[in-house]
């Protein structure tokens, strides 16, 4: 007998037939002497359609107000997969993120999750009950609904597992594992059968969202093996775990791509002490997290600055640079979020050269050009113009053979 946690997305909850597949899913495992913890999204869209709902009253909600909204989501389908188990003669019970309490800090929309009161669960368990948690949410440290960022009931059934000590922690979503890149770009992407925690963080960071990133974090940090499986069929999945001796030894894992970004680039500034201190600072008060940037040195003293926010900030910033850009007399301000960002992956490019140029010389063979790169010892990323991301993606697939990569 074991104890496991499951989580399922949104697509696997999107309608009244898939919840009752869920439910059967849930109630065979716990057939089988399992204590099942079940963690639901909301059905899918259901998130996007609350959004929208706030943002037609005002185009910046309230962010106490839009949690309240957005959190519904998952609260009608814990209560209606609740329903359907008990409908079939499980004993089941629901939980709203507040009542189990899931504690989490007062970051409303991107709220971290401080600590998983899980006593309730346990009692339940005991008594023999189906425990249903509601993803994505939780009770902020001021006694709100808060919610974590979206993608984000992946972290909530991970930190539900670590909390439970749980033998294993499952996510279900529409395809049925993690792959070589997104496999609805490609129909060259493999299956990885086992990936470290480590490869996955940087998937994860970097745009595949078949994980979202803290759940990972979580994952690693609390060492819960997390396995990745479709709710439609029973193929064995991927198991994210600590990097071990049999796991593939490929020098690129993955290659990962994001639309998330913008940019933004001050033209004519003086290349002197102080000026990128100006403008960081500013983005860094507004809570502006900044990934790539870029300064050309300077021949005359004048120069230019880029760097990469997410898309959602580009409006706010902009307003901010364009004040500093005044006091700092640079010529313009410009942003854009025409950019994407493709990315390879692998723990094997630490010990191996020319992965740079052979990512740089498969994307020029196509004529795309690179605005913007930034590496670390584990991956490398190029900002290219939106239009050429897929293209990208298949193009940098092909170059490192990933479809010939074992699965
Ligand atoms: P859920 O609603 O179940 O949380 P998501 O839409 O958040 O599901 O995540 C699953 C999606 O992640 C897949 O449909 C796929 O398009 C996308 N994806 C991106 N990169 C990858 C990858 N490397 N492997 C698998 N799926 C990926
Ligand atoms: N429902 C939330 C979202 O759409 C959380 C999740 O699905 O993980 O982002
Ligand atoms: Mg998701």
């Amino acid at each position: 007998m074991a104890l496991i946690v499951q989580k399922y997305g949104g697509t696997s909850v999107g309608d009244l037939e898939r919840i009752a597949n869920v439910a059967r899913r849930v109630a065979q495992r716990k057939n089988e002497g399992n204590d099942m913890v079940v963690v639901v999204s909301a059905m899918a869209g259901e998130t996007d359609r609350l959004i929208d709902l706030a943002k037609k009253i005002a185009p910046i909600p309230n962010e106490r107000e839009l949690d309240t909204i957005m959190a519904t989501g998952e609260q009608v389908t814990i209560g209606l997969l609740a329903i359907t188990l008990e409908a079939m003669g499980y004993a089941a019970k629901s939980y709203c993120g507040w009542q189990i309490p899931i504690l989490t800090d007062n970051a409303y929309g991107a709220a971290r999750i401080a600590e998983v009161k899980a006593d309730a669960i346990k009692a339940d368990l005991s008594a023999g009950r189906i425990v249903i948690v509601a993803g994505f949410q939780g009770l902020s440290a001021d006694g709100n609904v808060s919610t974590l960022g979206r993608g984000g009931s992946d972290t909530s059934a991970v930190a539900v597992a670590a909390a439970l000590k749980a033998d294993a922690c499952e996510i279900f979503t529409d395809v049925d594992g993690v792959y070589t890149t997104d496999p609805n770009i490609t129909s060259k992407a493999r299956k990885i059968r086992k990936i470290a925690y480590e490869e996955m963080l940087e998937m994860a960071a970097l745009g595949a969202k078949v994980l979202n990133i803290r759940s990972v974090e979580f994952a690693m940090r609390y060492g819960v093996p997390l396995f990745v499986r479709s709710s439609f069929n029973d193929n064995e999945g991927t198991l994210v775990t600590k990097e071990s001796e049999d796991m593939e030894k490929e020098i690129i894992r993955a290659v990962t791509s994001s639309t998330k970004e913008a940019k933004i680039t001050f033209t004519g500034v003086q290349d002197k002490p102080g000026v990128a201190s100006q403008i960081f600072s500013a983005m860094a008060d507004a809570n502006v997290v900044l990934d790539m940037i870029i300064q050309n040195s300077s021949a005359d003293g004048i120069t230019d600055i880029t760097f990469t926010i997410p898309e959602a900030d580009l409006e706010k910033s902009l307003v901010i640079c364009r004040g500093i850009a005044e006091k700092l007399g640079a010529a313009t301000v410009t942003g854009s979020n025409d950019i994407a960002k493709v990315s390879i992956v692998g723990l094997g490019m630490r010990s191996y050269s020319g992965v740079a140029a052979k990512m740089f010389t498969a994307l020029a063979a196509e004529g795309i050009n690179i605005e913007m790169i930034s590496t670390s010892e584990i991956k490398i990323s190029c900002v290219i113009r939106k239009k050429y991301m897929e293209l990208a993606v298949r193009v940098l697939h092909d170059a490192f053979e990933l479809e010939k990569a074992a699965v």
